[in-house]
């Protein structure tokens, strides 16, 4: 045999029936903004270099050494293109909306759900290929869509259960209120020049701001007594930050100052926020965003205000999991018992009549090519399946044009109980019988 070849490290296969929660929460995730009159976007994985070095900052964690790119091979025309798997959506939707000149009649609220790529060290809750969902508004400017974002967020978690989380916010200002703070900063960390790390030392000349989100515990200390933004912002960015308070408060989400939330990117202006959890270990932000008024124009389009959030799916379902909350597996409503072989065609046809009507039916198959396998043996995995019921396609049944119903469970007064004959010319009245209707799956 061949050497076995495996997945990429840091790159995961998502197998059924995990697969199944993974489609759950995309469920629940559409049917939410739909409800918020959020519409999808879908762009490509791959995006020119520039366009992040641009979108994200050349002096992030993600553009200087965590992006995955290389060189195009040149097409016809000899243009050569220098290619990166998005790390993330934001500069990509950005670029899309500027394109397409989605603005123009207006502001656009947007949301996408997909892989995205960063050369990480793997560990719980953090890979090289991992999943976001997003939601962004853009062309709006006032604080009631920062607080329409949060809220549809918290709308999510308890959509899904999600119950140990905690809400930090905080304000960047402006650009000129950072520069202010930013001289301040800088000064205070050169009078305390040798309490840097390395990483530190050099931020201090490209983005001190930063070194505030350090995670270096013996740093901590005088990252803590460092000043602090929020007492540089001026009038209008406070009342911004006011603006978004008052929803909040009104709607009774609980919120804390966490003055040192910086964002790990530099496009960020007033707003920021992060969903926390301490249930995750070290990877405990399980959804961030805040406002990138900025950005647009940064990407080469037409200055507009924007706000948004991206949420990490892998810690979003390790912390349903880490909660005990279950998610329904997928079972389907019928497992469909074939003793003879010869029969296969004609209880296709009939299945194919009750799968058109709504009903899911796994199907039994042999792996022998020439027995069906004893009833007894399908009817193990008829139960294994968690199906509701099995129709069984007895020869003699089908002579007479029937087939015998058994329900397996559900209803324990019904179950192993004797067995119900279904006439073959009425295929479609059964349906109501074998379908679960809204009951949840
Ligand atoms: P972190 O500080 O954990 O590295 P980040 O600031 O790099 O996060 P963002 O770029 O804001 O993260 O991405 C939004 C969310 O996506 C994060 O809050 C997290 O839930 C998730 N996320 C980011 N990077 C990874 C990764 N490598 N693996 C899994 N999830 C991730
Ligand atoms: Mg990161």
């Amino acid at each position: 045999m061949a050497e076995k070849i495996s997945a990429v490290k840091g790159m995961n296969d998502i197998l059924p029936p995990e697969s199944a929660r993974w489609e759950w929460l995309e469920q629940k995730v559409r049917s939410l903004m739909s409800r918020y009159a959020y519409r999808n976007i879908r762009t490509p994985i791959l995006e020119h270099t520039q366009l992040f070095i641009r979108g994200i900052g050349e002096v992030t964690d993600i553009v200087e050494k965590e992006m995955y790119s290389f060189e195009d091979r040149s097409d016809k025309h000899g243009d050569h293109s220098h290619l990166t798997m998005r790390p993330e959506n934001t500069a990509s939707l950005v670029r899309a909306v500027t394109e397409h000149n989605l603005l123009y009649e207006g502001g656009k609220r947007l949301y996408y759900m997909g892989p995205m790529f960063r050369r990480e060290r793997p560990q719980r809750g953090r890979y090289r290929q991992f999943h976001q969902i997003g939601a962004e508004a853009l062309g709006y400017p006032g604080p009631e869509v920062d607080a329409e974002l949060i809220l549809l967020a918290v709308a999510l978690w308890k959509e899904i259960g999600l119950t140990d989380w905690r809400l930090e916010i905080n304000s960047l200002g402006q650009p000129a209120e950072r520069a202010a703070h930013r001289a301040q900063l800088v000064s205070y960390f050169e009078q305390h020049a040798g309490l840097l790390d390395e990483d530190s030392t050099r931020r201090l000349r490209s983005n001190p701001l930063r070194i505030l989100d350090t995670k270096n515990p013996s740093m901590q200390a005088l990252v803590d007594g460092a000043p602090q933004l929020i007492n540089f912002l001026g009038a209008q960015s406070l009342a911004h930050f006011d603006g978004l308070k008052a929803v909040l408060d009104a709607n009774k989400i609980d919120w804390t100052l966490n003055p040192r939330l910086v964002r790990g990117l530099d496009y960020y202006n007033l707003t920021v926020f992060e969903f926390v959890t301490e249930r995750l270990g070290a990877q405990g932000t399980i959804c961030a965003g805040g406002r990138y008024d900025y950005l647009i124009e940064q990407v080469g389009g037409k200055p507009a205000p924007a706000v948004g959030w991206a949420l990490g799916v892998e810690r979003v379902l390790d912390l349903i999991r880490e909660q005990g909350h279950l998610v329904p597996p997928l079972t389907p409503d019928v497992y469909a018992v074939i003793p003879n072989a010869a029969s296969l065609p004609l209880v296709m046809q009939v299945l194919q009549v009750l799968r058109d009507a709504g009903i899911s039916i796994h199907m039994h198959t042999s792996a022998s090519s020439d027995s069906m396998g004893s009833v007894k043996s399908q009817f193990k995995k008829a139960d294994a399946s968690g199906a509701l019921f099995a129709l069984i396609f007895g020869e003699s049944e089908l002579e007479q044009r029937s087939v015998a119903l058994k329900r397996l469970r559900g209803s324990p007064s019904l179950a192993g109980e004797a067995q119900t004959l279904l006439p073959l010319d009425d295929i479609a009245s059964w349906a109501h019988l074998l379908g679960r209707g809204t009951t949840p799956h």
